[in-house]
């Protein structure tokens, strides 16, 4: 039975939402190789995440539970999973592309002596050969490429948060927990973490359900504040463009797209955003995109579900005042 696995990334007991998203894409790659979908829990005291792992749609789990793994680190990490996959065989191994899985994913495939993929952003089975068909941008996003490693196991592949969507989680079901052992030496650790200071997050873009982006059709620093109020009144973050964050109207925390990040919102607004491809690349899976631009053929309407022609501040105020007399009725 060919097996696809999902690396779950927790963190302090905590799993990362890619994860999630990886189970739901797993699930389709493993349902047509006529195989299973793993998850691979890795961690200290982390048994109790495993009921989750199931809910979200792996039919079996590997948990190793040491004290060597209660905060990551790479050569341990890197170790128990690549113990458990030349013990069992993986046909796929999937990672989120977070710091912490970008950093794992690398470090394994030299130890499975295969090949990764980095940031990809579609995944299917060739149905002739089995293989993975693994897409992403490239050349600056101007073609995709589809990627192939017909010759060695497992197929690896990292993948952004938000490019696939969440599975829907069905409490109470149930598949089969395989416990395994590695022995690890906090001496072979190489690190050893001595305080954790968490960066204040400011910014949680990629969950954000509301997106108020603005680009260099701003034009100034000043139109984020705008765009502020107008965020703060529907509950969201701003997003911006590259062309912005260069200018240094915002910081880079807020950069949508191919070098920034992907987001899914309910509801995307760009205001004063072309639509490059770059861009493009990061919100095109919103559920509904809004642009206002002057310009009647910036390519942001070729994907915008609803397109304002006209100057941006005037509707954004238009919108502010708008929503403030709704609340206030
Ligand atoms: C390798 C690579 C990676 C990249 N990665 C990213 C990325 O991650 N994210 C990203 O965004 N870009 C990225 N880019 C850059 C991308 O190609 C574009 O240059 C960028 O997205 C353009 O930003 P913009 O839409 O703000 O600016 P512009 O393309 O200059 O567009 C400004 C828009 O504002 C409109 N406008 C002007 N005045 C007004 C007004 N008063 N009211 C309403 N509309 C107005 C204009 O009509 C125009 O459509 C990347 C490029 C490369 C080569």
């Amino acid at each position: 039975m060919k097996e696809v696995w999902v690396f779950i990334e927790q963190e302090d007991g905590r799993i990362h939402p890619v994860s999630f998203e990886l189970l739901g894409v797993g699930k389709r790659l493993a349902d047509d190789l006529s195989g299973i979908c793993v998850g691979i829990l890795l961690g200290h005291q982390v048994s109790s995440l495993v009921d989750e792992v199931f809910s979200f749609g792996a039919d079996k789990v590997y948990l190793i539970e040491h004290e060597v793994l209660s905060y990551y680190r790479h050569i341990p990490y890197a170790k128990a999973l690549s113990f458990l996959a030349k013990k069992y065989g993986p046909e796929i191994l999937l990672l989120g592309a977070t710091p912490l899985g970008r950093d794992l994913a690398g470090g394994v495939a030299t130890l499975l002596e295969t090949g990764l993929t980095a940031d990809v952003t579609e995944l299917e089975i060739d149905k002739e050969t089995g293989n993975l068909l693994m897409t992403r941008p490239a050349y600056g996003g101007n073609i995709m490429a589809t990627i192939i490693c017909p010759n060695h196991r497992p197929q690896m592949a990292t993948v952004r948060p938000r490019i696939f969507p969440m599975p829907e989680r069905k409490p109470g079901r149930r598949g089969e927990l395989i416990v395994e052992r590695v022995d690890l030496y906090e001496e072979e650790a190489g690190v050893r973490r001595i305080g954790f200071l968490p960066k204040e997050k400011t910014v949680n873009l990629e969950y954000a359900e509301v997106i108020v982006a603005g680009g260099k059709g701003l034009g100034g620093k000043e139109g984020f504040e705008k765009l502020r109020e107008l965020a703060r009144l529907l509950g969201g973050e701003i997003g911006a463009s590259r062309l912005a964050v260069e200018a240094g109207w915002i910081s880079y925390d807020h950069q949508v797209g191919q070098t920034g990040k992907t987001v899914r919102p309910k509801v995307y607004l760009a205001f004063g955003i072309s639509g490059a491809i770059q861009h493009r690349a990061g919100m095109q899976n919103s559920d509904l995109i809004i642009a206002i631009n002057s310009d009647p053929k910036a390519p942001i309407f070729n994907i915008a579900d609803l397109g304002i022609i006209g100057d941006w501040k005037i509707l954004c105020d238009a919108l502010i005042e708008a929503i403030k007399r709704h609340k206030g009725n």
